[in-house]
């Protein structure tokens, strides 16, 4: 028997996970198992520090159907990166599927990607989703903003659009694993190991319970991590920012000293002479602000500690 593992990061998802269990054993049962019947599912539920009753909901789950499902249960919420790296570590499949519980990754696809990777012979068969009506102008402005800029400064190109719902071979997922980098921005890490890799489009899907974990300043915060962990190119444009200021100051003063003397105005010019200093001084600030996030992330990287904290597994 071949075995293909779901993994599926869950926060505060107590209503939405009977339901995907439910969508997602339906497909297998209809589409999967008729063609592949070689192929087994295993399912990995992550909690990731849930506050209502995910975990409960797990463990009636795992009494109803043991043979299939499993949970690692941590001990706070470590984040989805976290739950996505304790799930591949744990999956024991040959095709490892990583899914979010909210039905927003339509399981229909499934039959789809296993034929990507066992006819069409591709390692990593992921998702992308092809409108963006039901955001916010502004949000989907900034997400097409992230990736064009993303996609300038590093050498990891990453999908416009691609959304974290990917199958991949045992070969990929061991590639994952031999990344245990403490900052994991799984989108890079996925496009950085390479493989034969396919998209497949989908119309944007609304979550079936609950609401999303992600605020605006989230978004904005897990972009800035996307670009630190992936590029070295802010550093570099700090560098320059202060080189192009330099060479102006140094223009600006040779024709101020200049005026002086020629037409001689000793008090003219303090209001540009504070906005000037104010802007450099605020250039200084960003650049430092730059260096120190490129510090912080190495600090925390070097404490080694470990991604999360398992508190209970079945
Ligand atoms: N999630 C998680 N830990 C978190 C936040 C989210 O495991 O700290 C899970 C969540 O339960 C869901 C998936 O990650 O299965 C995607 O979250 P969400 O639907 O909020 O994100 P969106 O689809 O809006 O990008
Ligand atoms: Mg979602």
């Amino acid at each position: 028997m071949k075995k293909i593992s779901i993994i599926v990061p869950c926060y505060n998802e107590q209503t939405a996970i009977p339901l995907f269990y439910k969508a997602v054993q339906q497909v297998y049962q209809t589409q999967i198992q008729p063609l592949w019947p070689q192929y087994q599912l295993e399912y990995w539920f992550i909690d990731d520090g849930a506050t209502d009753e995910t975990l409960v909901t797990l463990q009636q789950l795992v009494c109803q159907d043991s043979d299939h499902v499993h949970y690692v249960s941590f001990s706070r919420n470590f984040g989805k990166e976290a739950a996505l790296y304790a799930g591949l570590q744990h999956a024991t499949g040959d095709l490892v599927v990583v899914m979010d519980v909210d039905l927003q990754d339509p399981p229909a696809l499934l039959p789809q990607m296993m034929s990507g990777v066992l006819t069409e012979q591709y390692d990593v068969i992921g998702v992308k989703r092809l409108d963006r009506q039901d955001e916010p102008v502004i949000c989907s402005l900034c997400s097409r903003l992230f990736y064009w800029f993303i996609n300038q400064i590093s050498m990891t190109k990453i999908e416009q659009g691609a959304r974290d719902y990917r199958m991949m071979t045992r070969q990929v997922v061991d590639a994952v694993l031999d990344m245990p980098e403490y900052n994991r921005f799984s989108k890079g890490l996925f496009s950085w190991i390479g493989f034969r890799t396919k998209y497949l489009s989908y119309e944007n899907q609304e979550r079936v319970a609950s609401t999303t974990h992600w605020s605006f300043w989230n978004l904005v915060n897990y972009s800035i991590d996307g670009v630190i962990d992936f590029s070295d190119k802010p550093l570099a444009m700090a560098s320059f920012l202060g080189i192009i200021s330099f060479i102006i100051a140094i223009g600006a003063l040779i024709f101020i000293v200049g005026r002086a003397w020629l037409f001689g105005d000793p008090t003219g010019g303090w209001p540009s002479l504070v906005a000037i200093t104010l802007m450099l001084g605020g250039l200084q600030l960003f650049c430092l602000g730059i260096v120190g996030k490129y510090i912080s992330k190495s600090y925390l990287e070097s404490k080694r500690r470990p991604i999360y904290i398992s508190k209970d597994e079945r």
